[in-house]
């Protein structure tokens, strides 16, 4: 498969390769977006000239999907062998309506691979209620759009009252009940991480669904009432559903808190007004476990790319890497060992996963920002660089290995860089 751009150029490749005009307008535009984005690698602008003859594909093509997937169209000469899929996109997975909002996930049934982590998207509207419940799995949330409050109670009966932003973390602890309801003007949007790939929201402890498979007369002697109390119980779930906002936040906190008082460690955390945990020229990060988020049994880093950016060659020897893209567009190669490795693109509302110390990096492959979570099922975030592993192995050895000099080892910085340009 040699690069065999140079011989294209001198015969119609229409004539030669029986090329329709609608897939070379496709390729023309592929060329057109490669050329007018000054950040884009190599390899984004590379499907223009994949034109020799072993590498024409008369269709029938996605070209859309093929287009937001360069690097598996046309792969990086390095890539190599069969590599299982490290990546789904929210877009393709069934999206629940209910009167107050929507929701949907990526769970291990869309992307096997995910064994540690499901996620799920929702949008509540103002007032929108996701119902009262709990589930086995603890729950991780960044608000990315609007504001929500949320509730919760813990196993001392203490109170949790709080209302969150966007930028703002959440935490329930696993078989905590708690509830998150929209508020003015517009609702909101968010993401949710579970700590188990096979987490379903569709299937959790719901108040409206246990209260009404459980017999009115054993409702009305748990809380000595008349049984007609409970008539007005629904009989299905609700899931998600509309009704008025909440009232005032502290006179609903000292409501919770009456007797037990709150909750020891906050649920929230505002990693929106958080400093940066490191800050290079090529972008920055934050990272959130339990050491600044005591109560968090999964850690986080929030990773912002400038156009050009790299969050530098590593892996994570104590967690799979569950990966939200926000914002922007990126690549990332993932190395299995056994000579075997494959790259794939990421955009807004895609899902990546990376097995517990398979070493990549991601690329910024875009034009603006490219902002990233990177989700792990430990209280601990860990990583290793490859330049720090070479900065700190003798450099006689490190040499003896790959042949870069002794000056170029010399030269790498001392700490991570986490994100290169330092
Ligand atoms: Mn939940
Ligand atoms: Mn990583």
């Amino acid at each position: 498969m040699a690069d065999t751009e140079n011989h294209d150029t001198k015969i119609s490749r229409r004539e030669a390769f029986g090329l329709s005009s609608a897939a070379l307008a496709a390729a023309a535009a592929l060329t057109m977006a490669g050329a007018k984005d000054a950040h884009a690698s190599p390899q984004a602008q590379k499907p223009a000239a994949h034109n020799a003859p072993n590498e024409v594909d008369p269709g029938p093509q996605n070209l859309p999907l093929a287009a937001e997937n360069p690097d598996s169209e046309w792969a990086p000469s390095t890539d190599h062998g069969t590599v299982k899929p490290f990546k789904a996109s929210f877009s393709v997975s069934h999206k629940r309506v209910e009167s107050g909002g929507w929701t949907r996930q990526v769970t291990a049934r869309e992307l096997p691979m995910s064994k540690d982590i499901a996620g799920v998207e929702m949008k509540l509207t103002a007032g929108g209620v996701r119902e009262l419940h709990w589930h086995v799995e603890a729950e991780w949330a960044i608000m990315l759009n609007g504001n929500a409050r949320i509730t919760a109670v813990d196993q001392e009966g203490r109170s949790f009252v709080s209302d969150v932003g966007q930028g703002d973390l959440w935490l329930f602890p696993k078989g905590v009940p708690h509830s998150i309801q929209g508020l003015g003007p517009d609702g909101c949007r968010f993401l949710l991480v579970f700590d188990d790939g096979n987490f379903d929201e569709f299937q959790t402890f719901l108040i409206t669904d246990w209260l009404s498979h459980t017999p009115k007369e054993v409702l009305a002697k748990n809380f000595n009432a008349p049984a007609s109390t409970f008539d007005k119980i629904p009989k299905k779930e609700l899931f998600i559903f509309q009704t008025g906002l909440p009232g005032p936040l502290e006179a609903e906190q000292a409501q919770g808190a009456q007797g037990t008082g709150t909750v020891p460690k906050r649920f929230d955390f505002k990693a929106s007004t958080m400093q940066p945990t490191k800050v290079t020229r090529g972008g920055e990060v934050k990272i959130i476990d339990s050491k600044i988020f005591p109560v968090t049994p999964i850690s986080a880093a929030i990773v912002t790319l400038k156009p050009g950016g790299l969050r530098e060659l590593h892996w994570h020897p104590n967690a799979d890497e569950w990966q939200y893209y926000i914002t922007g567009k990126g690549r990332m190669t993932l190395f299995i060992a056994g000579s075997d490795a494959r790259t794939m693109d990421f955009e807004e509302g895609d899902v990546g996963y990376v097995p517990i110390s398979n070493p990549h990096y991601i690329e910024n492959t875009g034009d603006s920002d490219l902002v990233f979570l990177e989700m792990f099922k430990t209280s601990e975030y860990q990583d290793i660089s490859l330049a720090e592993w070479m900065a700190h192995t003798p450099h006689l050895l490190m040499d003896q290995h790959l042949g870069v000099g002794m000056s170029m080892l010399d030269s790498i910085p001392k700490q991570e860089m986490v994100i290169t340009p330092v």
